[in-house]
């Protein structure tokens, strides 16, 4: 115990002893510090239903998934502290592995999850718009082999730089070859992988001192 806390400890058995006046105070203070921590009272859950999105471009084809604009209830759930210890449990246990990343859902899945939540006429166009964005987005870069010369590479005619993200794709030049003045980018997997481990382990510790904090 540190020379300060006994201090602090002595002036307040001393205050204690002095009058019933100072006694209420030392009861306050005590109190206080006591529950001077934050707490979580009450969590409010919006239950949407699920209907066609039409809000993104699936990559492995098929209609979007979205939610209705309007809740159909809502729920009030009063939040204890064995609940706050479970989740952080449940957290810690899905924190682990590669849960959380996620994957495309399959065309077929995609319907099923629709018809499972009461859609009753897809939308068939959607899948068509989506797959003709999907071509559209694989015109790009430029068509430069090997070397990027400035009055034939679209790159540097746009005033863009080039991306390459993988063998030859979207722009066909290597790296010695690209002549493009602004410059060429290339994705990186190991870092962006290095990045989603740094981010993740950032995270954990936060959490950690989060609940070291409430406890
Ligand atoms: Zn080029
Ligand atoms: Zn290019
Ligand atoms: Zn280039």
């Amino acid at each position: 115990m540190s020379k300060r806390k006994h201090d602090e400890e002595d002036s307040l058995s001393t205050a204690s002893s002095d009058s019933a006046d100072s006694l209420g105070h030392v009861e306050d203070y005590q109190r206080a510090k006591r529950n001077r921590r934050v707490r979580f009272s009450e969590r409010t859950v919006f239950h949407f239903p699920r209907t066609q999105g039409y809000t993104c471009v699936p990559s492995n084809g098929g209609t979007t998934l979205g939610m209705k604009h309007k809740h159909t209830f809502v729920e009030r759930i009063l939040i204890s502290d064995d609940d706050l210890s479970e989740s952080e449990d449940s957290y810690d246990s899905a924190d682990s592995g590669e849960e959380h990343c996620f994957m495309p859902i399959p065309q077929k899945d995609r319907k099923d999850i629709l018809k499972a939540a009461g859609v009753k006429k897809i939308n068939k166009q959607e899948a068509i718009e989506c797959m003709q964005i999907r071509y559209s987005r694989q015109i790009c870069g430029c068509s430069c082999k090997e070397f990027c010369e400035l009055e034939s590479c679209s790159c540097h005619l746009n005033g863009i730089n080039c991306q390459v993200d993988r063998d030859s794709f979207p722009c066909g030049c290597t790296r010695e070859g690209c002549q493009n003045p602004y410059g060429r980018h290339e994705y990186d997997p190991i870092t962006v992988r290095r990045h989603f481990i740094e981010t993740e382990r950032r995270l954990g510790q936060m959490s950690a001192l989060a609940s070291a904090f409430i406890h």
